[in-house]
């Protein structure tokens, strides 16, 4: 049988180790837009077509005119009271990971310490050349595609579809699924592999697996608990009762 919100508010109070995986979604309600939805889209493009590295060789300059708009996009967001949720459960949790897909940064601006990001950060560029990474937070870049300093072709410093997850990161957040009480999936499709395996991974290791989204997903019937709505609603009522009890 599926648990109560009063439940999981209850698993999370006791729970000395907590690991979160989140999405877009959790962004959404700060005004940044989601890859599966509507206003994911930019001009007539899909994400698909523009966040892979055959695309980056085609045509670098119109990948980065995409990028220029999401950073500015996500220059002028705010972090919501769902990713303030997560810096309250933070303090509160002896062992508590992040586990993020977002490259937005705005986990880091909301205050959460303990974070591993999947896809990497649109805030910084990476040589094709020599390697070599920078953060660059300006908006719009003035010079497109930008250059390195010895010349070469810089690229946005994530994760695109097709390429590999940073090995070190993947490992630590495998861990943190492997030795979670509870798992927390929030505002993610989980169709994006591996993130998606994660809670699984952590059910399997015996963790209570919550869903949080607006809409059923993939895992939806594979978790303990599921509820739909707002992540930035949801959150704060989880953790509240998380902290006072
Ligand atoms: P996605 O776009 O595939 O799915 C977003 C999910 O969030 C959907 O299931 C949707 O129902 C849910 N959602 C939307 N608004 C919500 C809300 N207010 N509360 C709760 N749930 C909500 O995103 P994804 O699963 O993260 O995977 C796509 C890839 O896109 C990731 O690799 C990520 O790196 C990238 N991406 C990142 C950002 C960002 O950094 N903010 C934005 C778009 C895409």
């Amino acid at each position: 049988m599926r648990a109560e919100f009063e439940a999981v508010r209850r698993w999370l109070a006791e729970a000395e180790r907590v690991a979160v995986l989140t999405g877009a979604g959790i962004s959404h309600e700060s005004g940044v837009p989601v890859f599966r939805g509507q206003d994911g889209l930019w001009r007539q493009y899909r994400p698909e077509d523009l966040a892979t590295p055959q695309a980056f060789a085609r045509d670098p300059r119109l990948v980065w005119e995409w990028y220029n708009w999401r950073r500015s996009v996500v220059a002028r967001a705010q972090p919501n009271p769902g990713h303030r949720a997560l810096v309250e459960l933070e303090e509160r949790t002896r062992d508590f990971t992040l586990v993020t897909q977002n490259v937005d940064g705005l986990h880091e601006r909301a205050g959460s310490r303990r974070l591993l990001k999947l896809h990497g950060d649109l805030w910084t560029l990476r040589c094709l050349d020599c390697g070599r990474e920078s953060v660059d937070r300006a908006v719009p870049l003035p010079e497109l595609p930008p250059r390195c300093a010895c010349g070469g072709l810089l690229r946005p410093g994530v994760v695109w579809f097709g390429e590999p997850l940073p090995e070190e990161v993947l490992r630590q957040a495998l861990e943190a699924a492997g030795r979670a009480q509870v798992f927390l999936v929030v505002g993610t499709s989980a169709v994006v592999q591996p993130a998606a395996s994660l809670p699984l991974l952590a059910r399997r290791a015996g963790a209570r697996v919550v869903e949080l989204n607006l809409e059923e997903t993939p895992l939806t019937g594979q978790v303990d608990a599921s509820f739909l709505g707002k992540s930035g609603e949801l959150l704060p009522r989880l953790v509240e009762a998380a902290v006072r009890s």
